[in-house]
């Protein structure tokens, strides 16, 4: 802020001293030099900078930017005698810099604010008491403190204590939520109110708050294509604007031999033209937009994809785990040769290193300790499910095809849902059927897609049954089921076309290929899953479906947002270049054209930080 002090005194400074300079020489009638040297004073405080930035730019044989076309303006204006106006251009133009600064800084601290989850601190547990470090000092399997009041320095599992946590940082959720022992817990949520003690299971570069950080910090990079288009057309653009400006100075006085008068025109077309309110407004506005979607719990990575996601034709959902909870409940086991437990057993033995939706549930519908040692080596298949031998015997547990492919010959079942089979040694043990539950948000997410004239298609791996129950049930267009991963790409691949973006929304969970396959990959509910904030251009920090058309209405806003300060920019400035070639124009219209125009498009820019509730 001091920097922007020190500007605002020398440019109020600048007017005093114009106003009073402009009543001397109203009053006396003084000789030319004395003009010139009287309004030199004001210029040169308002304009050193941006004079010593041409003679910079020109000794380094770079010219035509904006401050070249404001000192070719300005110092001909004095040229031709026009004073007071050389002076105001060169004033205005500082007053619109430093307006672009501020908004420029206010928004980045806002969308900083935003995304303050570094933490700073870790506090973990050693023999004699607690001991404070930084969160990158912390090994996995570390036990760490934290009161209520602080941010939570790395991902883990709470060993002890009960609290509410604070996510809306990472999600944009305001509701608490609430964890005691056993509950993974991600780095930069805020601990609310008891103290918890956090066995540490990652190091802090693995961490959610630090690969969300990470991921911010890049998110300029990624430029988009009116971005890119305005690099090319500066290049082009301000010589073109020097010529032209040259060509109307030189022809029409040859012809008519009124210097002075064309000259003045050259000289307000180039101020008109000053490109700077798209080359400030254009990547503002993409910033804000990103800065207004990570307030919603959705990371954007970059202007690119912002950009795409504006045009989305196609919404393609997985199933497991994006528009179901995938957090399956046993519905029935029907063990063969074998007993219940001992069935169950089995499976989640031999699931217990996946972290498939089916594995976890598995995994829990088992309740006891899961002997893990007897398991010796496994293998997941994805999309089949797993071969595993345990006790040295060969195990299959997987679906139908799964069981096709090793040889068993398994049982149909007639119960509704996700049947798990499991043979041991080539030899049918039986199935444990498991059902998933649709997430609120599924239903709702399709229907505001179709309203927003989006096509819906699901791709599943699970049979057609359960497939079908969940596809009627949220009402996509169309789906797919019994499909490997590679399957899920080559359907997505039919489903591209050149006009419109084709997304796909994963949970992360083995379709990373058909993420990065996609025009746009969202990985949702992406707290803790490294592969899908890897693979995905967007990240839905929850896993409500319902954020997918936030996200592109996010994205719509803020592409309308540029090409309107486009194409008004544009507009304002070639009807002045238009009226001042006519020499109707004069030099306010210019300055208006060019500051005005800016702070306009840098106000219209900043809109797009704020982001309505749907
Ligand atoms: P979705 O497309 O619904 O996300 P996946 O492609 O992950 O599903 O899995 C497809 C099918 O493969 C599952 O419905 C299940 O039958 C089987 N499968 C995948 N992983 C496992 C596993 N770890 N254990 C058992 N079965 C599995
Ligand atoms: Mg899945």
């Amino acid at each position: 802020m001091s920097e922007h002090k020190e500007d605002i005194i020398r440019l109020s400074l600048s007017a005093v001293l114009l106003a009073a300079v402009m009543v001397v020489t109203h009053l006396l009638s003084l000789p030319v030099w004395a003009c010139i040297l009287l309004f030199a004073m004001p210029y040169l405080i308002a304009g050193y900078e941006v004079l010593t930035e041409t003679v910079e730019n020109v000794l380094h044989l770079e010219f035509f930017d904006e401050a070249f076309l404001m000192t070719v303006a300005t110092v001909g204006a004095f040229c031709i005698g026009e004073y007071p106006e050389a002076v105001f251009v060169m004033l205005l133009f500082g007053v619109g810099e430093l307006f672009e600064d501020i908004s420029t800084d206010k928004s980045r601290a806002s969308v900083e604010a935003l995304m303050d989850i570094r933490p700073d601190k870790a506090e973990i547990e050693t023999a004699d008491g607690t001991k404070t470090v930084s969160p990158e000092e912390v090994a996995v399997g570390d036990v760490i403190v934290v009161k209520a009041g602080e941010r939570i320095p790395l991902d883990g599992v709470v060993l002890s204590g009960e609290s509410a946590l604070d996510t809306a940082a990472l999600t944009g959720e305001s509701m608490p939520v609430s964890v005691a022992a056993g509950s993974t817990v991600a780095s930069g949520c805020i601990n609310l109110s008891g103290v918890l003690r956090i066995e540490v299971s990652g190091v802090y570069a693995e961490s959610t708050a630090a690969k969300i950080l990470d991921l911010m910090e890049h998110a300029a990079e990624n430029k988009s294509k009116p971005e890119r288009f305005m690099t090319k057309f500066a290049k082009f653009y301000t010589p073109a604007v020097v010529v032209l400006a040259v060509l109307l100075a030189v022809v029409p006085s040859l012809i008519t031999g009124n210097w002075a008068e064309w000259i003045r025109r050259a000289l307000m077309c180039l101020v008109a033209s000053c490109p700077c309110a798209l080359v400030v407004s254009v990547p503002l506005s993409y910033f804000c937009g990103i800065g207004g979607a990570s307030k919603k719990g959705v990371l954007i990575k970059g202007a690119a994809a912002l950009e795409s996601l504006s045009s989305t034709g196609t919404v393609v959902f997985d199933k497991t785990g994006t528009l179901t909870h995938g957090d399956f409940t046993v519905s029935a086991v029907h063990p063969q040769q074998i007993d219940a437990t001992e069935l169950l057993e089995i499976a989640a033995i031999a699931e217990s290193q996946s972290l498939h939706p089916i594995a976890l549930s598995l995994k829990s519908a088992y309740r006891h300790n899961i002997p893990a040692e007897r398991l010796q080596s496994v293998n997941e298949i994805a999309g089949n499910g797993i071969l595993a031998v345990i006790d040295g015997k060969k195990v299959a547990v997987g679906n139908a095809k799964l069981m096709q492919q090793t040889g068993v010959e398994h049982r149909e079942c007639h119960h509704s849902g996700t049947v798990i089979h499991v043979a041991v040694e080539g030899v049918y043990m039986g199935h444990i059927v498991i059902s998933d539950t649709l997430k609120d948000g599924s239903t709702p997410a399709v229907a505001e897609l179709k309203a927003q004239s989006i096509k819906t298609v699901m791709l599943t791996g699970d049979r057609k049954d359960a497939a079908e129950k969940i596809a009627q049930a949220v009402g996509v267009d169309e789906y797919f089921a019994e499909l490997l991963p590679a399957d899920k790409v080559s359907h997505l691949e039919s489903l591209l076309n050149a006009e419109k973006t084709t997304v796909f929304v994963g949970d992360g969970i083995n379709d990373a290929p058909v993420l990065s396959r996609a025009d746009i990959g969202i990985a949702m509910g992406a707290l803790g899953s490294d592969a899908a904030i890897e693979a995905a251009d967007i990240v839905l920090m929850d896993d409500d479906p319902l954020k997918i058309a936030k996200a592109i209405a996010i994205a719509r806003k803020c592409l309308g947002i540029v090409y309107q300060n486009i194409v008004f920019a544009i507009g304002v400035k070639l009807l002045c270049l238009l009226f001042g070639a006519l020499g109707i124009a004069n030099m306010w219209w210019a300055i208006f054209a060019d500051v005005g125009v800016m702070v306009i498009a840098v106000l219209n820019a900043v809109r797009a930080l704020r982001v309505k509730d749907l």
